[in-house]
């Protein structure tokens, strides 16, 4: 059964009755131990034998934008985030990077901003794993869910310096992904605002060249961690299971976006997703399976720590940090 005191939660009457047996219209759960978190910059937890620490790289106070979700308007929007407690200001879109530490290896899942990316709140990643006590020169792998810039800015220091920020890890990248976006004859067929990032991957990955790893498949990347193709967001998007002993944790990338949005309504298309229809596809069923499994899962836009369970509300879904 869940423990109430640590779950932060919104659920309709029916879902909130079936997890929590309240009989609330909306229950908002607060989580005394995600402030604490959020302050710190950092949280630690188990799977199984794995440590993980969720590393906060901030957040990005996104303006409201017609454009953001092609089938919802703004007043949709502001609706789901006040129905969720969050601010109507802005849509608030955190970024949380996890370091997994398992039989003497030390393992990045995506990079954050390298406050190249995401506003003035964002880029305070380096800071919060060295608040945690991690030397970046003790990673040893980063794994890599897809290219946008949020994911991925961190492994380098801006242009022209280009200083690699973990010199002795060997970075895996998602094969279809890394072919993509490093297609030179692929920039022109890109739209407009996407052309500066591929110009920007096909800067910054020879540079790590002997160090860059592509995978294929879902053979482990690394050990404990498994790729799941979960296309649409972009063509190689990739999110990965973890697995110790029967505990599991599904690193979900960027399946869905902010939880208040797209977990709760999983056909709204975030302009984020290059193919939407693929996206939503991907979306449901990685959606249905941690539900059916009950897997702990986290996000990489979910709020601070960003881990926790994917619950069945009629229709929709919700999250509820662990
Ligand atoms: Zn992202």
């Amino acid at each position: 059964m869940y423990d109430i005191s640590r779950r932060n939660l919104i659920l309709s009457s029916a879902a909130a009755a079936a997890v929590f047996g309240l009989d609330r219209g909306v229950a908002f759960l607060g989580t005394a131990h995600a402030q604490t978190a959020m302050e710190q910059g950092f949280y630690r937890y188990k799977v199984g034998a794995i440590e993980i620490t969720a590393l906060s790289d901030g957040i990005w106070e996104k303006a409201h934008d017609p454009a953001f979700i092609k089938n919802v308007s703004v007043d949709e929007t502001k609706a789901a985030l006040a129905a969720a407690g969050l601010t109507t200001d802005f849509v608030p879109v955190p970024f949380t990077p996890n370091l997994v530490k398992t039989g003497g290896q030390v393992i990045l899942i995506d990079t954050g901003t390298g406050g190249q990316t995401g506003g003035p709140k964002a880029g305070v990643f380096m800071k919060n794993l060295a608040a945690a006590g991690v030397d970046p020169a003790s990673v040893n792998h980063i794994v890599i869910s897809h290219f946008h810039p949020d994911h991925i800015f961190g492994l380098m220091t801006k242009t022209p310096e280009n200083k690699v920020v973990f010199p002795n890890a060997v970075v895996h990248v998602p094969a279809i992904e890394y072919r993509f976006w490093m297609d030179p004859a692929g920039i022109e067929k890109l739209p407009e605002a996407r052309r500066p990032l591929a110009r920007r991957v096909q800067e910054m990955f020879p540079l790590m060249k002997y160090k860059v790893q592509p995978c294929d498949g879902d053979k482990e990347v690394v050990p404990v961690i498994r790729p799941i193709a979960a296309p649409g967001h972009t063509p190689g998007h990739t999110a990965f299971h973890v697995s110790s002993g029967s505990d599991q944790l599904i690193v979900l990338g960027d399946v869905t976006n902010i939880p208040a949005l797209f977990v709760r309504n999983p056909g709204w298309q975030a302009a984020f997703d290059q193919d939407t229809p693929t996206a939503e596809a991907t979306r449901r069923k990685l959606l249905n399976r941690v539900v059916a499994d009950k897997t702990m899962v986290t996000g990489y836009h979910f709020p601070f720590p960003a881990a926790g369970r994917i619950v069945k509300d009629g229709a929709s879904y919700a999250f509820a940090l662990a």
